[in-house]
């Protein structure tokens, strides 16, 4: 073995992650992946490029958000089927009636979690490796890092 080779860049293993309970709260709370001090979302619909306290891009790829509608249909399918047993059993409307009311319902629930939806999704990429640190920066007239 070369002992002169040059060590290997670190992995973004499962290991070196944070906790799954942390990862968790994260998504919850809007915070970014990474560092857990940013925010994801900037409003309710309009998320952040990049965070805005360690700097690293959330979706480098515009094709994510084609994957964050995942968590919108397990999201719009859970309330739907939620919403469709408590009629089912509490009220004795017509099944029309039932789809035209739970209908709705599944469709908002896909807005009210519009961002939560997209912060888990923002944990998946995280976990998944695609989101890496900023590269270094060198800053004319600074010290070296
Ligand atoms: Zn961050």
């Amino acid at each position: 073995m070369d002992s002169m080779a040059a060590p290997a860049r670190k992995p973004v293993t499962p290991s070196t992650l944070p906790p799954t309970s942390v990862l968790m709260r994260r998504a919850l709370m809007k915070k970014c992946p990474v560092c857990g001090r940013g925010n994801v979302f900037a409003s309710h619909f309009h998320m952040n490029r990049e965070c805005p306290s360690c700097h690293v891009t959330f979706w480098k790829d515009p094709g994510e958000s084609l994957g964050a509608m995942y968590v919108d249909y397990a999201v719009a399918t859970i309330a739907f089927l939620v919403a469709w047993f408590i009629l089912d059993y509490t009220t004795n409307l017509s099944d029309a009636m039932q789809v035209a009311i739970v209908a709705p319902i599944a469709v908002a629930s896909i807005l009210a979690f519009y961002p939560i939806s997209r912060s888990i999704w923002t944990v998946l990429v995280y976990i998944s490796g695609g989101i890496e640190k900023p590269r270094m920066r060198a800053i004319r007239g600074g010290k070296a890092l």
